[in-house]
């Protein structure tokens, strides 16, 4: 049998359409935006309720320190870069450092995608300049196209319906790697062997050592690898296109309530949480586990604030806050924040996104990070949770699987020259394979104490 919204939840639905929202494209023709909305009204989903339900109990186990989530990919998906190579790279590296931290933290890892969805993007600035020419920025290839031209910037709605299309082929792909084989524990193992073989990994040699030893008595003890052949991976992006999001939130046929059916998780980003806005508006009624960002400037009754309005029932595993500080902030910031909403009997999935607080122009003019500096804020992470006896739930990074040059340092130390090498982002600096596999390295390492 199936269960229809009541009036009350479809008009809710509807509701956003008045409210505020921040870093929505100027779409230069409102009725292609109708078209192009009601076509994707018509598409499949590309979840299920079933399994966002799913991902909600396993990250209300990360809130209670049963489960550890590893959410990573690109700051901005491309269409250009939606091919098989590099998401088949993107799904190795990130089921790579899983098994590290698997073992590092000695508990199941939630492995998630910024897949399948990342194409679009909140700007600091509407406009950019480059030589004296002023166009509108680029938002994601959700929205134009990354070419400094103008024909090329102006917002094209029809770039929603093929983001849908992407996001669909990329799904399936993981879909097929992740049950279909690739995901085998002994094959991954073999993948972070041929790392650690790298002399500039040496300082993790015992840690290679310990998993190999762990491989091996697992074998010895007949553990059935067969079962360890398929994991879930789930997906999720940023939920910042409203007219995208709205129109792929369907009714789920179980309950007469609605899904965000373009992702397993999506998130609120640091500029567009407003309250009163309509981003925080239309999550707060879709029944999605749903992720909001946390800067440095957060207050704790801000913090509260959102959670009492996107989990007023207080679920586990609804609610994740993703924060990013910056390194030189998160010791000072994050502890009143986690103090006063685990005071308030509030259970929040603490995640640390390193990335977006440590961003930087190198003097040669590359938006860029440092390894070190990312690492010492996800090391901050930790010790605030330890210090306070509250779970760090997680990790949320911006990676990829391919041997691009955008993040500085890491044991093989990206310099200054190299940025220039395979600096490939059109948004974010993303570490590469390997600073990626040493980050797992190193938190694996101090999980283990
Ligand atoms: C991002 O995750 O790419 C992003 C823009 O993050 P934030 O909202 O935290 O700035
Ligand atoms: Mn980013």
């Amino acid at each position: 049998m199936s269960i229809e919204a009541s009036p009350e939840v479809l008009e809710g639905l509807q509701r956003w359409r008045e409210l505020p929202a921040r870093q929505q494209p100027e779409w230069p023709d409102p009725a292609a935006v109708v078209r192009a909305t009601e076509e994707l009204r018509g598409y499949p989903p590309l979840v299920f309720a079933g399994e966002a339900d799913n991902l909600r109990e396993k990250l209300a186990m990360a809130a209670r320190g049963e489960a550890f989530l590893l959410q990573g990919g690109d700051c901005a998906e491309t269409f250009a870069e939606s091919t098989a190579d590099r998401i088949r790279n993107k799904i190795r590296t990130i089921l790579q450092m899983a098994a590290v931290l698997t073992y590092g933290a000695s508990l199941p890892v939630i492995k998630m995608g910024r897949m399948a969805g990342q194409y679009a993007k909140p700007r600091s600035s509407d406009l950019e300049t480059r030589d004296g020419v002023t166009l509108p920025a680029y938002r994601g290839d959700a929205v134009n196209a990354h070419g400094f031209t103008e024909q090329e910037r102006i917002p094209d709605p029809r770039r929603l319906l093929e983001a849908y299309h992407r996001s669909a082929t990329t799904i399936n792909l993981i879909r097929a790697f992740t049950y279909g084989g690739f995901a085998d524990l002994r094959e991954v193992h073999e993948w972070n062997r041929g790392f650690t073989a790298n002399p500039a990994y040496a300082r993790y040699e015992v840690l290679a050592g310990e998993i190999d030893r762990a491989m091996r008595f697992m074998r010895a003890c007949g553990v059935d690898f067969d079962a360890l052949r398929t994991v879930d991976m789930y997906t999720s992006h940023e939920a910042l296109l409203l007219d995208y999001e709205a129109a792929m939130t369907r009714i789920d046929s179980r309950s007469g309530l609605p899904y965000n059916t373009s992702a397993h998780f999506v998130w609120i980003g640091e500029r567009t949480r407003q309250l009163d806005g309509a981003h925080v508006d239309l999550l707060a009624r879709v029944r999605n586990p749903l992720g909001v960002k946390l800067g440095p400037t957060t207050t704790a009754d801000d913090a509260l604030a959102l959670a009492e309005r996107l989990d007023p029932e207080n679920t586990p595993g609804r609610l994740t806050f993703i924060t990013r500080m910056g390194a030189g902030r998160v010791r000072d910031v994050l502890p009143g924040l986690v103090e006063r909403v685990t005071g308030e009997g509030r259970t929040v999935t603490w995640v640390c996104d390193p990335m977006h607080g440590n961003t930087i122009t190198s003097p040669s003019g590359y938006k860029t990070r440092e390894f070190a500096t990312v690492i010492d804020e996800v090391h901050g992470f930790f010790e605030v949770h330890h210090a306070l006896g509250t779970v760090p739930g997680g990790l949320h990074v911006e990676l990829t699987g391919d041997d691009v040059t955008e993040v500085l340092g890491g044991s093989e130390q990206v310099d200054e020259a190299a940025l220039a090498r395979r600096y490939e982002t059109l948004v974010d600096p993303r570490l590469n394979h390997q600073q990626s596999l040493e980050m797992a390295f190193d938190v694996a390492e101090m999980l283990r104490g």
